[in-house]
C-alpha cells in the first residue's frame, strides 16, 4: 500500500463546517495539516445549488444562521459576505386562510419552561413526546408544538430528550443580545462561507485532499495513520500519518462504523449512544412566477386587511405530509422551500424521488389553496438532496437522547493527547447546526494546540 512519506502535526478527517474552521486555526498557528476529505468538494452539510436560471442560490442542507449564534454570523460578515436578515413572519395555513402566529413562539417558550418545571418535580430526563401527550393546551396547539419539535429538531419526540430543550431555554436566550431570534441567510449561498474558509488557509503549511476517503485510523500515543482509498472502488489505498487526528466525521458515519479505529476508541460507544441522528426532507422549488406575490392571492387567504403589502415568508401547515414552507423573502424569487423532519421525513424519504416531488405538490396545494395541476403548469425545476442516503452524512443533523445531556461533550473530549474530535454532534448548546459545529472545530484545535505545545 503507497505510504505518502510525509508526517505532518495533524490531519483532519472531514471539511466541512467543523474540519474547515479546525484547520484555518491550526494552519494559521503554523502547524503542518492535512485534511481528508470524501466528497469531491468542500462544505459537506452545506450544499448551495448555482442555477444560472435561479436568481438565488438554493441551499439543499444548511440555510438559516440562527441569529442568537456567535460563530456564523461574525465569521460571515469577516468573509465580506452579502447577510440578510429574514423578516421572520410565520403564518398558520389552515383550509385555505392564512393567519399570522404571533403567538407562536410565545407557546414553544411555555413548552420549555413547562418542561423544566417537570424536569425539577421528576428529577430524571424523559421524553418531549410525553409532554406532548400530556400538555394542558387545545389539541391543534398541540398538533404545531408536535410539528416544530419534529421539523425544528428534525426529531423523534419520544427520543428527543426534554432535558436538552428546558436546558436551552434557561442559558441560551439572551436577552440583551439584539441579534438574538432573528435568522440570516447569506445571500451569496452557504458555499460561499466555506469557500473562504478554504481560501484562508496557509497553502505551504495545508493540504486539502478532496475525494478521499477515510477507511481506518490507527493509532497510539503521538502517532496516528489513516489508511484511505479514492471515490472509485478500484482507486489504490494511500496512508497517511500525522502527530494527531481531528475527526469531524459525522455522527452517524461514525455510529455506521464507517472509519474503524485500531484500536477502538475508549469511552466513545456510551457517547454516541446517547445522541441521535434526525433526518430531514427538504425540497427547492423554482416556479415560473412568484404566484403568491399577487396581491388578488394574498387577499383572498389573509384575514386580517392592511396586511397584503407584507410578502409571504414562512407558511406552517398542520397535518399537511410537507408542513412547512418559506419563501426567498427579503428577496422576492420565484422559490418556494418544503421542509419536514424526524419521523413524517423518513415516511417520506422512504418514497422514490418522483414520489416525493409528487407528494410535496400535493401537500403545498393544500397549504396554498391552489389546484395541482396549476401547480404542476407552474413548477419550472425542483431540487433536493437525500442525505439520509448520502453515505458521507447519512442523515440530516444530531439531536440529544434522552438521558444523553453529557454526551456531547463526551464525544468532544480528546483520547491520550492523540485523536482529537469536533463536529455539530459534539457541541452540546448549539448541537445540529453551523455555528455548533464551526465553535466545535474552533474548540477542538485549541485543544490540538495545547496538546503538541
Ligand atoms: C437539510 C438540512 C438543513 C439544515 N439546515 C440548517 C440551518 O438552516 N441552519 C444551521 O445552522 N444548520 C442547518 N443544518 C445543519 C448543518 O448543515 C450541520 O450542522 C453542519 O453543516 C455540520 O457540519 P460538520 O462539519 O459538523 O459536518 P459535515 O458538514 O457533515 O462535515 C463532515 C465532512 O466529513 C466528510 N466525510 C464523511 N465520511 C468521510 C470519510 N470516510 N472520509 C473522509 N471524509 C468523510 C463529509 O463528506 C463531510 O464533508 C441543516 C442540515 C441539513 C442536512
Amino acid at each position: 500500500m503507497p505510504r505518502d512519506r510525509k508526517r505532518v502535526d495533524v490531519l483532519i478527517l472531514g471539511a466541512g463546517a467543523a474540519g474547515l474552521a479546525a484547520a484555518r486555526v491550526l494552519s494559521h498557528a503554523a502547524l503542518r495539516v492535512t485534511v481528508i476529505e470524501a466528497r469531491p468538494r468542500v462544505g459537506g452539510r452545506i450544499l448551495t445549488l448555482h442555477d444560472p436560471r435561479s436568481p438565488v442560490p438554493l441551499e439543499l442542507g444548511a440555510e438559516f444562521i440562527h441569529g442568537a449564534s456567535a460563530d456564523t454570523l461574525p465569521l460571515a460578515q469577516a468573509a465580506g459576505l452579502a447577510v440578510i436578515e429574514l423578516p421572520g413572519s410565520h403564518e398558520l395555513a389552515s383550509a385555505g386562510r392564512f393567519k399570522p402566529m404571533e403567538d407562536f413562539w410565545d407557546l414553544v417558550d411555555r413548552m420549555n419552561h413547562d418542561l423544566a418545571r417537570r424536569l425539577a418535580s421528576r428529577g430524571k430526563d424523559f421524553p418531549v413526546s410525553a409532554y406532548l401527550d400530556s400538555a394542558r393546551v387545545p389539541a391543534a396547539r398541540r398538533g404545531l408544538l408536535r410539528d416544530f419539535v419534529q421539523g425544528f429538531y428534525a426529531a423523534h419526540p419520544d427520543r428527543l430528550s426534554a432535558k436538552s430543550l428546558a436546558v436551552e431555554t434557561e442559558g441560551g436566550g439572551d436577552e440583551a443580545d439584539e441579534v438574538a431570534g432573528k435568522q440570516f441567510r447569506i445571500a451569496n449561498g452557504g458555499d460561499a462561507l466555506m469557500k473562504w474558509l478554504r481560501d484562508g488557509l496557509d497553502p505551504d503549511r495545508t493540504e486539502v485532499r478532496l475525494s478521499t476517503v477515510a477507511v481506518s485510523v490507527q493509532w497510539k500515543r503521538g502517532g496516528v495513520s489513516v489508511v484511505c482509498r479514492g471515490s472509485s472502488d478500484r482507486a489504490p489505498l494511500l496512508t497517511l500519518s500525522a502527530r494527531t487526528a481531528l475527526i469531524t466525521l459525522p455522527l452517524a458515519v461514525l455510529k455506521a462504523g464507517d472509519v474503524r479505529f485500531d484500536p477502538a476508541v475508549p469511552g466513545k460507544q456510551r457517547a454516541l449512544a446517547g445522541i441521535e441522528t434526525g433526518q430531514v426532507f427538504k425540497i427547492v422549488l423554482r416556479f415560473r412566477e412568484a404566484f403568491w406575490e399577487r396581491a388578488e392571492f394574498l387577499k383572498e387567504r389573509r384575514e386580517q386587511t392592511g396586511s397584503n403589502g407584507r410578502g409571504l415568508n414562512f407558511l406552517h401547515a398542520h397535518g399537511a405530509e410537507v408542513p412547512t414552507w418559506w419563501t426567498s423573502l427579503p428577496v422576492r424569487s420565484p422559490v418556494l422551500t418544503g421542509y419536514v423532519g424526524g419521523v413524517a421525513a423518513e415516511q417520506l424519504l422512504a418514497e422514490d424521488p418522483p414520489s416525493r416531488l409528487e407528494r410535496s405538490l400535493v401537500a403545498l396545494s393544500d397549504v396554498l389553496a391552489v389546484p395541482r395541476r396549476e401547480l404542476e403548469e407552474l413548477l419550472d425545476a425542483s431540487a433536493s438532496h437525500d442525505w439520509r442516503a448520502d453515505l458521507f452524512a447519512r442523515g440530516a443533523y444530531s439531536y440529544i437522547g434522552v438521558g444523553g445531556n453529557g454526551a456531547p461533550r463526551a464525544l468532544g473530549r480528546p483520547v491520550d493527547g492523540t485523536l482529537f474530535f469536533a463536529g455539530e454532534a459534539t457541541d452540546g448548546a448549539q448541537i445540529g447546526t453551523v455555528s455548533g459545529a464551526l465553535a466545535s472545530g474552533r474548540r477542538a484545535a485549541r485543544e490540538v494546540l495545547r496538546a503538541l505545545e
